[in-house]
């Protein structure tokens, strides 16, 4: 587990910057810049060195992922369940109609290890969360904005970025 310590750290950085970075994600989204998608890739190696997430988990228990449909047939199929079934038992639809857990932490998160049970046929959301530099930056900011309350690489990416950026962005 991450430390309290660790979490208080990140918490008060996240009271000091959060205006900062949430002003800053918002023009990321109307900018047309390629700098930070031509960076990002080299600053989340950077992220990851300090980050394990084996020590966190703190997305599969304060988040929870999106199921699509192929990952409900996958998922499902595994338990020996029926879609309809796996959905009732752990799934409901939020306001844009996804299907999502009902409960947190997730049902397949090992409290004790942090480690996923089905982390070969975990959902796709998970498998690229959070999404540091996959997609292009200004398509992923609005998601950024959220995951800087739960997520330390995310926080720690939004750092780097806008410490490099910030002047770039306008
Ligand atoms: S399916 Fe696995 S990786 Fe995804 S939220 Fe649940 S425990 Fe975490
Ligand atoms: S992706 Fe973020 S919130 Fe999830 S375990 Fe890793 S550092 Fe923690």
């Amino acid at each position: 587990m991450m430390f309290p310590s660790q979490f208080k750290a990140l918490k008060r950085h996240l009271n000091l910057y959060r205006k900062t970075y949430r002003r800053f994600l918002t023009k990321a989204e109307k900018s047309d810049s390629k700098q930070i998608d031509a960076i990002a890739p080299e600053l989340e190696k950077e992220v990851w060195k300090d980050i394990d997430c084996l020590a966190c988990s703190n997305c599969c228990r304060k988040m929870t992922p999106t199921f699509t449909r192929e990952d409900i047939k996958r998922i499902s199929a595994h338990f020996g369940q029926t879609p309809a079934e796996f959905k009732a038992q752990w799934l409901e639809q939020d306001k844009n109609n996804d299907w999502v857990n009902k409960i947190q932490p997730c049902q397949f998160l090992n409290l004790k290890t942090n480690m996923c049970n089905i982390y070969e046929i975990r959902p796709i959301d998970c498998a690229g969360f959070p999404h540091l530099s996959k997609k292009k930056f200004k398509e992923y900011a609005h998601i950024h904005k959220q995951n800087i309350e739960y997520c330390p690489a995310t926080l720690s990416m939004m750092q780097k970025i806008v410490t490099k950026f910030e002047g770039v962005v306008k």
